[in-house]
């Protein structure tokens, strides 16, 4: 048997989400992340989550794969709230 080594990109595809559509895990203070001088989270999230639109912060949870980055990397209190979603929701990570 022989092994594929996978991208990263490719080995992200594989992983499963079940998003709690009207209960986020991660809640931004955008008044906050608008002052916020570097924007962290901009290029640290590994599932580029956080986006720059008409210089706003723009964040969507689906697709986050709950590493804790950007709970560590925001200090300037934008991220006001960051949990793990419910049972049975948020990523399956796979590997085929
Ligand atoms: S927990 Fe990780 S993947 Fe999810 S939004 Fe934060 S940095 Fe991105």
């Amino acid at each position: 048997m022989t092994l594929k080594r996978l991208t990263p990109e490719e080995a992200l595809g594989l992983d499963r989400f079940n998003v709690d559509e009207g209960n986020p895990h991660i809640l931004l203070d955008k008044a906050r992340c608008a002052s916020c001088p570097d924007r962290p989270c901009l290029w640290a999230c590994p599932a580029r989550l956080y986006r720059l639109k008409d210089g706003e912060v723009q964040f969507d949870c689906a697709g986050c794969l709950e590493c804790g980055t950007c709970r560590v990397v925001c200090t300037h209190g934008g991220l006001v709230s960051w949990s793990h979603p419910g049972a049975t929701f948020g990523v399956t990570f796979r590997c085929s």
